[in-house]
């Protein structure tokens, strides 16, 4: 089989570090966290060492601001939504092998370590330059932080590109610029800074992502797109006293800016983990064997807005390092839409991740947005699609499959997986149909096309449920009590096979099916699993709950 290689392969699932200045909605889970879930449990089952790793961003202006809002620290803020965000993954069942934070003394060391590393090669530079300031609140401020006339077109807008005609600007150039922190008039101080000569990697990074034959179009285009404006000299340093220390002299006030750092916690939280006792092998070097062999791959899922971060700049850090590995693909989604509009923190325009679960289960939800993934589109999330997803497509295809053989094995065997004997072409065929699967499922999954891999898995339910229509056991248990025994010794295959394909989507249930043949409560590997003739099985209550729906 295509997936199960010789010689292991070494995986490293990098999941976007989301803000911590409030709690993830649905639109957080499905554009990143739950399809780098997915694809890390299909890979551990497929063999390969598989290494995933996120974290909270905690630093940046967002997170100061709300703590303003709150009447408390920075520090307090970040942590306590760095729980919140950590509880919401563990009820999830995210598998990150660290879910760590950028306000670790490990952090700080290895993104100090990159930093001296680039200035040592001469990749960095020390400008002077005008910005932003407020006198009333005594501190610079950051492009989101600016409100001004455009200098293109007559609307009043923010930050350094007008959100009506989408021109750019220097912050400069904006006409009657208020502060949006404190509605204060805006002036312009000269500051020193640490820039990132990018430039310099505008060559490489072309080659580089044209070289990408297999990364999806809108990721690739909006990179080149990026680089054929001209990459320029980057701020890596900010006016601000809460994030990582700038490791200079006379750099003591400032602190080295958030996606500078941030993009650098993928690295930082691999050594983490390393160093833990989380890492079983005893040898501290290995992330080495992530970020160092050049036959390891790194997969970086993203929402769309942050591709340039992962396409362009960090390759340029890693680049300008010359010591670890670049990405190998940047999997960036589009958005999942509330009800036809972009779910929004800022707003308050979202389904809370916390709110959906006390109501409902998380097995339902990781199917949904599964199934609805804004792979190539933007998608929708509906209140009814979600009840229609889990009644008719959980519910009454998937469960009904594993209750009715279920029942019908209680009733006729006494709970043991009949003897088979003689089995015709329907029952060959239904078996190579499961063994089928293994191969089109993995395919679409190692192809990062989730959605098309859950439907591979959903239409072998619907193939089971059909052939136990068409074999009719509870009819031929009368009439020739092998053939209905034949009938479910398939059907007892297929539902242990069910098992294993759904797991890294549904890893609860797998578990579950798992206990029903006692095979023991641990992640299958990626294979036909056979159900024997003469397993006892342990009934097990209905997988999923219908949702009754109030009209
Ligand atoms: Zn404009």
């Amino acid at each position: 089989m295509k997936s199960l290689k010789n010689k292991p392969e070494n995986i490293l699932v990098c999941v976007a570090w989301p803000y911590v200045n409030g709690e993830p909605h649905l639109g957080h889970i499905a554009g990143n966290n739950l399809p780098a879930d997915i694809f890390a449990r299909y890979h551990r089952m497929a063999g390969n060492n598989v290494l995933m790793v996120s974290g909270s961003d905690q630093h940046g202006t967002p997170v100061t601001i709300r703590a303003k809002e709150e009447n408390t620290t920075p520090k307090e803020i970040s942590e306590k939504y760095h729980n919140i965000w950590s509880e919401t993954f563990k009820d999830l069942d995210f598998s990150f092998d660290l879910y760590t934070k950028t306000g670790t003394e490990n952090h700080k060391e290895v993104v100090q370590k990159l930093f001296n590393l680039l200035n040592e090669k001469g990749y960095l530079q020390e400008k002077v330059s005008k910005q932003p300031y407020s006198e009333e609140s005594e501190m610079f401020l950051s492009d989101r932080y600016i409100e001004g006339d455009c200098p293109h077109c007559p609307s009043r807008t923010k930050g350094d590109q007008c959100d009506n005609c989408g021109k750019d600007f220097e912050p400069i150039d904006l006409k009657n610029l208020i502060s949006t922190i404190d509605n204060s008039k805006v002036t312009f101080k000269e500051t020193n800074h640490i820039y990132l000569k990018l430039p310099e990697f505008q060559e490489d990074l072309n080659k580089w992502i044209k070289s990408k034959s297999y990364w999806k179009p809108a990721v690739k285009n909006q990179s080149l797109g990026f680089l054929s404006k001209g990459l320029i000299d980057r701020a890596i340093t900010r006016d601000i006293d809460w994030g990582v220390e700038v490791p200079i002299k006379n750099y003591e006030k400032k602190r080295i800016y958030v996606w500078f750092e941030a993009v650098i916690g993928y690295l930082s939280a691999s050594i983490e983990w390393a160093e833990s006792d989380k890492n079983i092998s005893n040898n501290k070097d290995i992330w080495k064997e992530w970020w160092q062999n050049p036959e390891s791959k790194h997969f970086y899922f993203q929402g769309k807005d942050n591709i340039p971060f992962h396409t362009i700049i960090l390759p340029a850090i890693l680049m300008g390092s010359g010591e670890y590995n670049l990405p190998y693909d940047v999997v960036a989604n589009e958005y999942l839409n509330f009800s036809g509009k972009q779910f929004s923190k800022s707003k308050n325009w979202a389904v809370w991740v916390s709110d959906f679960l006390k109501e409902y289960d998380s097995e339902a939800l990781r199917y949904y947005l599964t199934s609805i993934m804004p792979e190539s589109s933007d998608s929708d999330f509906t209140w009814d699609s979600f009840f229609e997803s889990n009644n008719n497509e959980l519910v009454a295809t998937f469960g009904n499959l594993v209750n009715r053989i279920q029942s019908l094995i209680k009733n006729n065997f006494d709970n043991v997986v009949p003897n088979f004997e003689k089995i015709d072409d329907k029952d060959n065929e239904m078996i190579s149909e499961i063994k089928r699967s293994y191969e089109s499922t993995g395919n679409f999954l190692e192809k990062r096309q989730f959605r098309n891999s859950l439907k591979e898995i959903m239409n072998l339910a619907k193939l089971g449920n059909r052939y136990i229509d068409q074999k009719e056991p509870w009819a031929t248990i009368k009439s020739d009590k092998q053939i209905a025994a034949n009938t479910l010794w398939v059907g007892a295959n297929l539902i242990s096979n069910l098992g294993v394909l759904i797991s890294p989507f549904l890893p609860k249930t797998s578990l579950k099916i798992s206990s029903m043949f006692n095979f023991g409560n641990v992640i299958p590997e990626w294979k036909y699993r056979e159900a024997k003739s003469g397993i006892k099985i342990n009934n097990i209550s209905p997988l999923f709950k219908k949702i009754e729906i109030e009209k």
